[in-house]
């Protein structure tokens, strides 16, 4: 069974972690910052923070942004839970919005419309890898004094209008999940050129802990320069990446342009096979945008979606749907009483998509194998 995601490990990331594991280092040691500084100079943003998940990333970046109760964030109905409960996690109420069906990401003009005084964030998605629309939300930020958050994870060396995503919203987030661009097994990062920021989450990371002697002194207090001293300043987490998880991560970095070269051809591959079926919507490629492909959901214009899907399964190849819009989860219908029809390219979208199998170790043998299987599902030359 081909599934629609995968990891690609060789021998040096085994190496890698292999090497970690006999140095003095097992969890946050001198290779999370090796780590960040190679992410930060990838994506061209000033700070990066290293984090256990991208949920946790996620998370994090709220806190920064000051996220709490009584604030509203904007968010896509269209994506990833977590998109969404990281705002819960503050305290804070997301809001969700449609998506434009010929992006995929959120739709500009229903977010404007959907601001209030009590609005303080929005959260983008740069849906499969396809950059949202950063050049309107920035106008849209700026025009309401809003924080923009840039919830990644599927974009990785994505890069809309020439510009990395890594530094063109407030606080940007990535996930290092197996299916993702690179892979930590768990892992999580979010960049930022706000130095406040930066310092926040660091802190915020590791239990709201610092090492005293970096304390300013206090009225009557001499600073400190034992370094055994630790004072919790906040109510932080653990959230920290091990030095394990960091190892393949500095290993798999090395590969990122391989793997984004990789994914491009067999997505450029799909689109050359499946333009002349009518039957099939590709995925939104916009010129303007170096599309990091993370997956390549097709929609079907009038076939039963669960149809083809069952009939891929026949064939071994493993599809996906991404996603269940948030609105229509059970526990957002059951704590905020959305209905079906709230949002209805998101619905449109939902009921007609199908992920295909994309990743950089597919061999051309199973490409191949992939689009004879889906031509013959959906009925060639239809
Ligand atoms: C994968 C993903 C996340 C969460 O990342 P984890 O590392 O699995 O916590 C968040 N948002 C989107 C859009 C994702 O695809």
């Amino acid at each position: 069974m081909i599934p629609y995601g995968h990891q690609s490990i060789d021998q040096n990331d085994i190496r890698s972690v292999t090497e970690a594991l006999k140095s003095d280092w097992l969890t946050q040691g001198p290779a999370i910052e090796k780590f960040e500084n190679a992410i930060a100079q990838k994506v061209s943003a000033e700070y990066a923070i290293a984090c256990s998940n991208g949920t946790a990333a996620l998370h994090l970046a709220c806190l920064a942004a000051g996220i709490g109760p009584g604030d509203e964030v904007i968010v896509p109905t269209l994506s990833f839970a977590a998109s969404a409960n990281c705002v819960l996690y503050c305290n804070g109420t997301p809001v969700l919005c449609d998506i434009k069906l010929d992006t995929l990401t959120i739709d500009p003009d229903e977010v404007e419309k959907k601001i209030t005084p009590k609005t303080k964030a929005v959260i983008a998605v740069d849906f499969a890898g396809h950059s949202a629309e950063w050049d309107k939300l920035r106008l849209i930020a700026k025009k309401y004094n809003l924080i923009l958050i840039d919830d990644a994870a599927h974009a990785l060396g994505s890069k809309f209008k020439g510009e990395p995503i890594g530094s063109l919203a407030d606080l940007t987030t990535f996930s290092f999940h197996p299916v993702k661009a690179i892979t930590t097994g768990e892992g999580g990062m979010v960049t930022t050129n706000n130095k406040k920021f930066a310092d926040q989450m660091r802190l915020l990371r590791s239990h709201g802990i610092i090492i005293r002697s970096l304390l300013d002194v206090r009225q009557g207090d001499s600073l400190s320069d034992l370094d055994w001293q630790q004072e919790m300043i906040d109510l932080g987490y653990n959230y920290r990446l091990t030095d394990i998880q960091t190892a393949l991560g500095i290993s798999q970095l090395k590969k990122l342009d391989r793997f984004l070269l990789r994914r491009r051809q067999i997505a450029l591959r799909y689109i050359k096979e499946f333009s002349s079926i009518d039957e099939i919507i590709l995925p939104p490629n916009h010129k303007n945008i170096d599309h990091a492909w993370h997956i390549f959901p097709i929609q079907f214009r009038s076939l039963d979606r669960n149809e083809v899907y069952n009939k891929l399964i026949k064939l071994g190849i493993k599809c996906q749907v991404h996603y269940l819009p948030i609105h229509l989860q059970p526990y957002y219908q059951k704590r905020f009483g959305y209905k079906l029809e709230d949002f209805p390219n998101s619905e449109i979208y939902y009921r007609r998509c199908l992920t295909i199998p994309l990743y950089p170790s597919l061999t051309d043998k199973m490409v191949k194998k992939i689009i004879l299987s889906v031509q013959e599902a959906v009925g060639r030359g239809k």
